[in-house]
């Protein structure tokens, strides 16, 4: 059993290495501990926080909706769902929502329903094609559909029928489609792979692929959906629309919800298919509700796109001050290469200054902050990990 220094903590499965202290509150882009100590949050969670810490909007939307009904079961309609799904297709183009709890559960309802569709519509087949450090969960269908190294000696036997190609090679997406190829299914940007953006030719090109050999072109929007890259889906950004869409973390804005669209072509479950006890509830769709409706708000995607430039400039200027690597990403999903200084060990120093960050790669930060992060936070950001940065320097020499 792995185990950490403070007892208390030993109560929860030790899943990670987590600092030694415990967050008691947050506010918009700040984070608190039980001494009052305060921390920067260029992480928000992983990039759920959509509107920062326990927003407004939110904390009365959950108020407002757990004094009315919690939950009738997912056998039944409830009004927040029933509004939340009309709004997600009427914004994304898609015709249908089934609701999940998170974004391993939407993704693997994405799986299911591409086998369903293979299984109704093209003779059986049920091969996904998948891409090299790629992420899509961590439940078994999910983990064997992603693409990262570590997961390859995990939980052995794996689901079988994921063809993992090379991200951005058209080519070899072409080359792995057999008759029994039912979906492709991809990130537009690979968020955990380190913010590796999917080019617009690419996409398109995978596209034309799916249209050509009648195959699901099925996008994991989990990490780059709801207004995270600055268009309220990154397909409306590259000029196609996908078959089917998944979309979790920024959904609820820190509450558990994921979502999976779908065209009316591809959206086949048939009744007993696909079904989960807490899906859908209207306590989750009330707090989704309002995201969406604070990201669809007159300005805030401009907000998002004056900030994700001011936030590309300043850590293009650190870049080149002390001689990093590439700035990459769109919106306000962005990553910093960090060239010869350690990632993980400037996240310690940036930490210890009280700033959170993260180190997807050895080499590289990604900064996810709140939608509706302010112009003083990022230059409070940048003075922050200009001291980190130098602190990596200075122990490294
Ligand atoms: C985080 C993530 C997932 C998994 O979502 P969970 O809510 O952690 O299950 C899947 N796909 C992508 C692209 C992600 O970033």
């Amino acid at each position: 059993m792995t185990s950490s220094k403070n007892s208390d903590y030993n109560a929860l499965m030790q899943i990670a290495p987590r600092p030694e202290i415990t967050f008691t509150r947050g506010a918009g882009s700040y984070l608190f501990d039980e001494q009052g100590n305060a921390w920067l949050d260029f992480v928000q969670g992983w990039a759920v926080n959509t509107l920062g810490h326990s927003p407004q909007a939110i904390s009365d939307a959950l108020i407002a909706q757990s004094q009315t009904l919690l939950n009738p079961g997912p056998a039944f309609y409830n009004g927040p769902a029933v509004k939340l799904a009309n709004r997600l297709t009427t914004l994304s183009g898609m015709d249908q929502v089934f609701f999940a709890n998170s974004g391993a559960e939407a993704n693997e309802g994405a799986i299911k329903l591409a086998r369903k569709w293979g299984s109704k519509y093209k003779n059986g087949a049920w091969k996904i094609i998948t891409f090299e450090n790629g992420f899509h969960g961590r439940t078994l269908a999910t983990m064997s559909a992603t693409g990262k190294p570590a997961f390859e000696p995990l939980f052995n036997p794996k689901v079988p029928g994921f063809t993992k190609v090379p991200y951005g090679d058209l080519d070899a997406v072409a080359a792995a489609i057999d008759a029994e190829t039912c979906a492709i299914m991809l990130e537009p940007i690979q968020g955990e792979a380190g913010v590796v953006p999917a080019s617009t030719e690419f996409l398109q090109g995978l596209r034309a692929l799916a249209d050509q050999h009648n195959l699901l072109l099925m996008l994991d929007e989990v990490q780059t959906g709801i207004g995270r890259t600055g268009s309220l889906f990154r397909y409306q950004a590259l000029g196609i629309e996908p078959d089917v869409l998944t979309l979790a973390k920024g959904l609820g804005g820190g509450v558990p919800i994921s979502a999976l669209l779908a065209k009316q072509h591809a959206s086949c479950f048939d009744y007993g298919d696909q079904g989960g006890t807490f899906n859908g509830n209207p306590l989750v769709c009330a707090a989704a509700l309002a995201v969406i409706e604070q990201v669809t708000s007159e300005g805030f995607m401009d907000q998002v796109n004056l900030s994700s430039q001011a936030l590309s400039e300043l850590l293009a200027d650190l870049s080149s001050q002390y001689g990093m690597g590439q700035v990459r990403g769109a919106g306000l999903l962005l990553a910093l290469d960090t060239g010869k200084i350690d990632a993980p060990a400037l996240v310690k120093h940036a930490f210890d200054l009280g700033l959170l960050l993260n180190a997807p790669r050895p080499n590289s930060l990604r900064f996810m902050p709140a939608l509706n992060v302010t112009g003083e936070e990022i230059i409070e950001l940048g003075k922050l990990l200009e001291v980190a940065i130098q602190r990596s320097l200075a122990t490294a020499a």
